[in-house]
C-alpha cells in the first residue's frame, strides 16, 4: 500500500459551513473495518451529489470522505471471509455518510459489508450500475415479487434520464416489459427509447398536484422522484398494480390519498438498498450479471477522472448528468 494517497475530504467549521477538498492522506485517517479495499473504480450516486454540495444532511460524522460505492481489491484482511487478491463490491451501509468513503485510493471497511464482484461484471461496469442501478434492480425484483409480469401492461419509470431511471429501463425491457418513460428531457426521447422505452412522457404531467384516482394507464411503476410524482403514478395504476418507490428526486413528500389502495389495490413498495440484507444483495448483483444487457450500460454511463468528481457531482444535483458516471481510479 502507497502512503499518503489521494482523498476527497469533507469538513466544516466551527459555524458548520462545509469545506470539500482533495488532500492526501494516510491509512491512518481511515475509520476502522477488517478489510482494506484498493478502490479500482467508483462512481456519483444522487447521495454522494449531496454530501458534496451540502444541499441535505448526508454527512453525519466530520471530517468525512464522502463515496457511498466502490469496486475494488482486497488488499488486507482479518476477515474470514476474504483474503488479498480478492475483488469486491461495496454499496452503501452509511459508508461515505458516517464511515469513511471511496473517494479515496484506500478504503477501510467491514468485510460483513463487501459482497464478491460476480463473474462477468467488471469493476468499471459495476460502477457503471452502481448503488443507482443496483437499487433499480431491487425495485424490479420487488415487483416481480409482487406478481408484476409483462404480460399485464406497461411499466413507468420515472427520473427516467437519472441513474436508477435509465438501468430500470434496460432491465425491464430486457425483461420483456413495455416501458413508459417519465422525463423532463423529452430532448432525450432517442436515447430512452434505445434503452427500451416504447413511450416518453413529460414529466410535467406528473409532477402537479393532481386528482385522487386518474385514468388507468400503467400495471406498474418504478419511481425514483418522490411527492406529487409518485401521487399520481399511484392514482394512474391499473387495479391490483404495484409501485417500487426509492426516492426523492422531486421532493420527500407524498401528497396522495388512500383512494388507490383501498378502491384498486394497488401496493406501494417501498425499497432501500443501503441496509438491503446479504441475501437480497447478492441475488440483485447475479441478476444483473444476466439482466442488463451490457451494450445499454456502455451506452448510458460515462468515464470521468478522480478530478472531476467533485464538479460532476454539482452537476448531478442539478439535473445535469444523463445516465450514470464512473471514476476509473487505474
Ligand atoms: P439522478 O440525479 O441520476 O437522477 C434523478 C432524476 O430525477 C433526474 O435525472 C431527473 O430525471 C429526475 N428529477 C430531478 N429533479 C426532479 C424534479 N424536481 N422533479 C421531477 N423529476 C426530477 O439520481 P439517481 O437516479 O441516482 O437517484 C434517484 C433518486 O433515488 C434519488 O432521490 C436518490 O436519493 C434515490 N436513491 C435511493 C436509493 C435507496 O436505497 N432507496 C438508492 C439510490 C438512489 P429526468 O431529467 O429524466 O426528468
Amino acid at each position: 500500500m502507497q502512503e499518503p494517497f489521494r482523498a476527497i475530504v469533507i469538513d466544516r467549521d466551527e459555524n458548520k459551513v462545509q469545506s470539500v477538498e482533495t488532500r492526501e492522506i494516510g491509512l491512518d485517517d481511515l475509520m476502522e473495518g477488517d478489510v482494506v479495499v484498493e478502490v479500482n473504480a467508483t462512481t456519483i450516486n444522487y447521495k454522494d451529489g449531496l454530501a458534496i454540495t451540502g444541499k441535505a444532511p448526508v454527512i453525519r460524522r466530520w471530517p468525512m470522505i464522502p463515496g457511498i460505492d466502490c469496486a475494488g481489491t482486497v488488499v488486507q484482511s482479518s476477515h474470514d471471509g476474504f483474503s488479498a487478491g480478492d475483488q469486491v463490491i461495496l454499496n452503501g451501509w452509511g459508508v461515505g455518510e458516517t464511515h469513511t468513503g471511496t473517494y479515496a485510493r484506500y478504503a477501510r471497511l467491514n468485510g460483513d459489508w463487501l459482497i464478491r464482484r460476480p463473474d462477468g461484471i467488471s469493476a468499471l461496469d459495476a460502477m457503471a450500475i452502481g448503488t443507482a442501478g443496483y437499487t433499480a434492480m431491487l425495485c424490479v425484483m420487488a415487483l416481480e415479487r409482487h406478481g408484476v409480469t409483462p404480460g399485464d401492461g406497461p411499466v413507468v419509470v420515472t427520473g427516467a434520464n437519472g441513474g436508477v431511471g435509465t438501468v430500470a429501463i434496460a432491465i425491464l425491457s430486457k425483461l420483456g416489459f413495455e416501458v413508459v418513460a417519465s422525463t423532463g428531457r423529452t430532448s432525450e426521447t432517442d436515447f430512452l427509447t434505445s434503452l427500451g422505452a416504447s413511450e416518453i412522457i413529460d414529466r410535467a404531467e406528473l409532477s402537479e398536484p393532481g386528482r385522487p384516482l386518474g385514468k388507468e394507464r400503467w400495471a406498474a411503476g418504478i419511481d425514483s422522484v418522490g411527492s406529487h410524482t409518485l401521487s399520481n403514478v399511484l392514482a394512474m395504476t391499473r387495479y391490483g398494480g404495484a409501485v417500487a418507490a426509492c426516492g426523492l428526486a422531486q421532493g420527500m413528500d407524498l401528497p396522495a390519498t388512500v383512494m388507490p389502495f383501498i378502491l384498486r389495490g394497488i401496493a406501494l413498495l417501498g425499497v432501500d438498498s443501503v441496509m438491503a440484507p446479504r441475501a437480497l444483495r447478492e441475488e440483485a448483483w447475479q441478476r444483473l450479471g444476466t439482466d442488463l444487457d451490457l451494450s445499454k450500460l456502455h451506452a448510458l454511463s460515462k468515464t470521468i477522472a478522480f478530478d472531476d468528481i467533485i464538479p460532476t457531482a454539482t452537476d448531478l444535483i442539478d439535473g445535469k448528468i444523463r445516465g450514470r458516471v464512473v471514476i476509473d481510479m487505474e
